[in-house]
């Protein structure tokens, strides 16, 4: 089966498990599942060489009750309809869950930009503009950046739909660059919007900001919620990217191991005892092992199914906040659930960025513009308000915080079926 459809599959049965629960009748439960459209399309470019190629795309939308599409563009070479499908469902969650007016979608194209040249990327992107202009509108559906997407592909995108549109219309996508109505905070926000939701949590738990934390991934996500949370107090023991880790039992510098980083193109072997190194008192450690480690809070944030049945039972940590989407399987979830580990999901733990995506279309609306201050504040009244929601919600019917989290979702979309 491939991966895509496993996804899709398991999103799908997430809904329909807790649909019943709740009591919702079939063709109730069908509305929830199936997207309202579904847009497949060939897009051909010209490429340097000036031969055509063609490639293939999606905008899935999937519910709307809430209010405008929402969701990102990706570009893989493994992307299949049924990725783009199950991402555009779990974005319909994950805005009912934030809190937010909007309802779920996602687009895909298959294909490897980093064997695209920019003049390339540029027109396949404007391709890709120019094909879904007539389905997307600032109150219709709102794209974003994505895996392998970036604010300079926002901007091409946007250009070109205003090309289309005749006029400006800069709400229509979101993760754009600051100069052509950027929000200032949207780089950080997932980052960011992860640590106020631990901090909620710790709070209610009566847990101190000095645990210790290993995140596995040290991209946007990682590396700003291993900043921020050592701003607050948590001790960052052990990070890593895709070449393996580093941990330092008493705490690591997360700048100097950026800056290590950078230098080195990687994390690994930025510390340790010996002499082949730059920083002292860590050592190496794999991605396995580090998600292995004795500590207090787990945060995978890198990449999906990377807490499995192959290393469920040598999980030690007492919480988990799920910042990458879908880092632990279905096999793993119910193990470590039934062990007592608190599981932060992914549709409230990392919804931080959509958040302040939904906070750059305000502005966009209104044609005024916040501080990077307000941004935050805002940000932290509206995540912790969702977390609060979901708290209550899991002590109130004694369920784990995901299965709350889909309840909620699932009670705010179909309250505003009319
Ligand atoms: P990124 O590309 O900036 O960083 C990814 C990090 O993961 C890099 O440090 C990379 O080296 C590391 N990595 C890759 N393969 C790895 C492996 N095998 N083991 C360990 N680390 C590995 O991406 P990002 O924007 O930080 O996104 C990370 C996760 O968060 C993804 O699951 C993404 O879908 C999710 N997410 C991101 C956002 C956002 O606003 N960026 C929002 C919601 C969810």
């Amino acid at each position: 089966m491939n991966q895509g459809l496993k996804m899709l599959e398991s999103a799908q049965a997430l809904i329909t498990k807790t649909a019943e629960k709740m009591k919702l009748d079939g063709e109730m439960i069908k509305r929830l599942i199936e997207p309202e459209f579904a847009h497949e399309f060939a897009l051909t470019i010209t490429m340097d060489n000036d031969k055509k190629k063609v490639f293939k795309g999606w905008r899935i939308q999937h519910n709307s009750a809430l209010g405008p599409y929402k969701g990102g563009i990706r570009f893989h070479p493994d992307t299949v309809r049924e990725e783009v499908q199950a991402l555009a469902t779990l974005m319909s969650i994950k805005c009912a869950v934030a809190g937010l007016p909007y309802g779920g979608a996602k687009g895909g194209i298959i294909v490897d930009p980093k064997q695209l040249s920019k003049e390339e990327l540029e027109r396949l992107s404007r391709a890709f503009a120019s094909r879904i202009a007539r389905v997307i509108g600032v109150d219709v559906d709102v794209p974003a950046p994505d895996v392998n997407t970036t604010p300079q592909i926002m901007a091409w995108m946007i250009d070109e739909y205003q090309k289309v549109i005749g006029h400006k219309s800069p709400g229509t996508f979101t993760g754009k660059p600051i100069a052509i109505g950027g929000s200032l905070g949207r780089t950080e926000a997932t980052g960011r919007g992860g640590l106020f939701v631990l901090q909620a949590l710790l709070k209610k738990i009566n847990v101190g900001a000095n645990s210790t934390i290993a995140i596995q991934g040290f991209g946007n996500v990682g590396y700003y919620f291993a900043k921020l949370a050592a701003e607050d107090g948590f001790k960052i023991v052990a990070v890593s990217d895709s070449k393996g880790g580093v941990y330092v039992s008493q705490g690591l510098s997360v700048e100097a191991t950026m800056n290590c980083k950078k230098e080195k193109g990687m994390v690994a072997g930025c510390y340790c005892r010996g002499s082949v190194c730059d920083l002292k008192y860590g050592r190496p450690v794999s991605n396995k092992e580090l998600l292995e480690l004795p500590v207090d809070i787990l945060v995978p944030a890198a990449l999906e199914n990377v807490i499995n049945d192959q290393n469920m039972k040598k999980i030690k940590a007492k919480i988990i906040l799920e910042l990458a989407n879908g880092p632990i399987t279905e096999e793993a979830y119910q193990y470590l659930t039934k062990k007592g580990v608190i599981i932060i999901p992914d549709v409230l733990a990392n919804s931080g960025g959509v958040t302040v995506s939904y906070l750059e279309w305000v502005q966009n609306k209104a044609g005024y513009y916040w501080s990077e201050d307000e941004v935050n504040k805002k940000l932290e009244e509206m995540i912790v308000k969702a977390f609060r929601a979901i708290w209550d919600k899991s002590v109130k019917k004694k369920m784990p915080l995901k299965q709350a989290a889909f309840e909620v979702a699932l009670e705010r979309i179909v309250s505003a079926y009319t």
